[in-house]
């Protein structure tokens, strides 16, 4: 077990004391908004699976409702994270509800014609099924005749299956709709780098962390993210204009494409008729990512800032309510106006400062250490950075237009950590006198600089638990200091590894049937590609010609140079062999629910040729086991 967490240093606790002159903390004006529609909750919000496991609680989060922070937790935080405690239904104006505080997301649902139209339906199906009934049990019960997913993470159409049957989709009954380039964007995200993304998301959203005062508090943009049953059904209705309008279910929507921003498929809705402006989740209560750290693509921080001048300027003017797909919404035609352009300047600022520094050739920590919110915008709290940073998002930017290389030739090809640990340690003398200097930085409070020092020591020497501790230590202090959520759980998290090393769970990342199911097979044979082990493939040429007769598709594999590549609607003649299999049986290979040799016996793969070589196939992947180690080295390769 890991030792429990330390109390703030009198200069943490000076330092998170200081947050709370420099900011306007009798402004209630979020509170009111945050509590403002409620129409009711359950009296306990703790949702279990059909196994008994919980997989979304509040009972946790008890501490929150004390005001005052403790001075383990940066009190603009604090506030933050208790605004992310109001939970239930809330009336957003006639005819539009949100069900809040159920999963990081919000669902929102429009009251329409024949039933209700549900946006966003949160991560899980357990959850998404609770925060519908929550719904029903206070506004009646009415058909979902429409889902409309705002963008293409998770946490925006993980749990459809909770809301409704994929029959009455099928059927025509329900439709689905979605931004341009959905699907797509889906399983792009969550696939190739899904083992690397969800390992790192723990160190995002905290979700292994205990709860309380020393642990999580808050994840920004919500509490934490619900770990119940993902699903996917795929969008029957597709918007592909900049701006489209429809009717659904009696409702007029205009909806605005914004792709590159928050998310790469992504769009907002104005309704017309109800005055409301939908922001999917380009404007939030807190500065955004442009690269959360979980790891993603970098976001287009200038294409984010026009569109959302594109909505006020279209929408803005027109609505009497703003809200987005998580936090609380904005009343007042001119609270919107100012609220819009705030969050617009916001990333226009960040953008265009950081690549004018850039362009003055500072490098990407130093434009990061450089850049502070104009005074007009400090005291917003809807800007600070309980999610993003400005400090990684301008790194971001920077890696967008430059890359990762700071142009410095010295660190164009550095040694790997270990080596450069072990290199560093012995310049500055050894691992004692590395720890007797950093005790005493430790001392006044150079945290970033004793947790970086000390880091090199463990990328050495693991085994130095003195080394493990005092890192600990000061990862420990950075989390309670900072503002961000996302940058205290990964301090804290980090702390934990450090002193109770890497959990050694045998998991794998989960990946959803749907999201396997949705897969193309351009994105089944990238992902059986990155999993070639080229150790293994080392000399060894494979040619094989795949038949999906279900689906009318055929593609041959060409192993070489320990890298496989395939070619759709193409065979080879002189292929090693020849696999035919339904894309049914290829889904349930991926999913591990049946083994190759398995499907073969009961003749669910006919293979024509040298079997051999298609078992060889599968020796040469490699598999990716979750709890990969993050603040140590890698002991062995594998
Ligand atoms: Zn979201």
């Amino acid at each position: 077990m890991p030792r429990e967490p330390k109390d703030a240093t009198a200069l943490t606790r000076a330092s998170n004391r200081a947050v709370l002159d420099a900011l306007p903390f009798a402004d209630g004006q979020d509170f009111e908004d945050a509590r403002r529609g409620f129409v009711a909750t359950l009296p306990e919000v703790e949702i279990k699976n059909a196994d008994g496991r919980v997989v979304w609680t509040l009972r946790d989060y008890g501490f929150l409702d004390d005001a005052e922070a403790p001075a383990t937790v940066n009190p603009s935080l604090w506030r933050q994270a208790r605004l992310n405690m109001h939970h239930g239904l809330f009336q957003v104006t006639d005819g539009i509800y949100q069900v809040r505080g159920f999963d990081i997301s919000n669902m929102t649902i429009l009251e329409a014609d024949r039933g209700i139209v549900v946006i966003d339906p949160l991560i899980s199906t357990e959850v998404a099924r609770v925060a519908l009934d929550l719904y029903v049990h206070h506004r009646g019960a009415r058909p979902v005749t429409a889902v409309i997913y705002s963008h293409s993470h998770t946490d925006h159409y993980g749990g459809v299956r909770g809301v409704v049957d994929e029959a009455d989709v099928r059927a025509g009954r329900v439709e689905i709709w979605a931004p341009d380039r959905f699907m797509h964007e889906v399983v792009s995200e969550t696939v190739l780098a899904g083992t690397a993304m969800v390992r790192r998301a723990q160190f995002q959203f905290g979700a292994t962390l205990p709860r309380g005062p020393r642990g999580q508090v808050d994840a920004g943009l919500g509490k934490v993210t619900s770990r119940g049953t993902v699903t996917l059904i795929p969008p029957t209705r597709v918007v592909r204009e900049p701006f489209e309008t429809h009717r659904i279910d009696g409702i007029e929507i205009v909806f605005q494409l914004t792709p590159e921003t928050e998310a790469p498929a992504e769009m907002h809705m104005f309704y017309p008729a109800l005055r409301a402006l939908n922001l999917a989740e380009n404007a939030t209560h807190n500065l955004h990512n442009t690269y959360p750290i979980r790891g993603a693509q970098v976001r287009d921080a200038n294409a984010w800032a026009k569109y959302l001048d594109e909505a006020r300027d279209r929408f803005g003017p027109h609505a009497d309510v703003a809200f987005a797909q998580h936090h609380w919404p904005v009343w007042g035609r001119e609270r919107v106006l100012d609220f819009l352009g705030r969050q617009r300047d916001l990333y226009k600022f960040l953008h265009d400062q950081t690549v004018r520094l850039m362009n003055h050739g500072l490098k990407p920590a130093e434009i990061a250490e450089r850049l502070a919110l104009p005074k007009s915008l400090a005291s917003t709290w809807h800007v600070r950075g309980y999610y993003g940073t400005i400090s990684h998002n301008a790194k971001a930017i920077y890696q967008r237009y430059l890359g990762w290389y700071d142009a410095n030739p010295a660190g164009l090809n550095p040694l790997p950590p270990g080596e450069r640990g072990r290199k560093y340690v012995e310049y500055m003398g050894g691992a004692e006198t590395v720890l007797r200097r950093a005790r005493a930085d430790f001392e006044r409070g150079e945290y970033r600089f004793v947790a970086e020092a000390v880091s090199h020591v463990v990328f050495a020497d693991p085994a130095n638990t003195d080394a493990r501790e005092l890192g600990a230590d000061a990862l420990e202090q950075l989390g309670y200091a900072a503002e961000s959520a996302t940058w205290r759980n990964a301090y804290l998290l980090g702390a934990r590894e450090l002193r109770g090393g890497t959990p050694t769970v045998a998991a794998r990342a989960p990946v959803s049937p749907d999201v396997v199911r949705a897969m193309s097979l351009e994105h089944f044979f990238d992902y059986v590609a990155v999993r070639i082990d080229a150790d293994k493939a080392e000399g060894r040429r494979l040619v094989i010609n795949w038949i999906f007769p279900d689906v009318d598709r055929r593609y041959v594999s060409n192993l070489e140079h320990c890298a496989l590549t395939s070619l759709a609607d193409r065979q080879s003649d002189g292929a090693d062999v020849t696999v035919t299999l339904d894309r049914g049986v290829l889904n349930r290979l991926v999913l591990r629910e049946l083994t190759f040799a398995e499907a073969t016996r009961q003749r669910l793969v006919a293979v024509d040729g040298d079997a051999g070589r298609v078992a060889e196939l599968f020796t040469l992947l490699d598999d990716f086991p979750l709890m990969f180690p993050v603040v140590e080295p890698k002991r062995a390769p594998g």
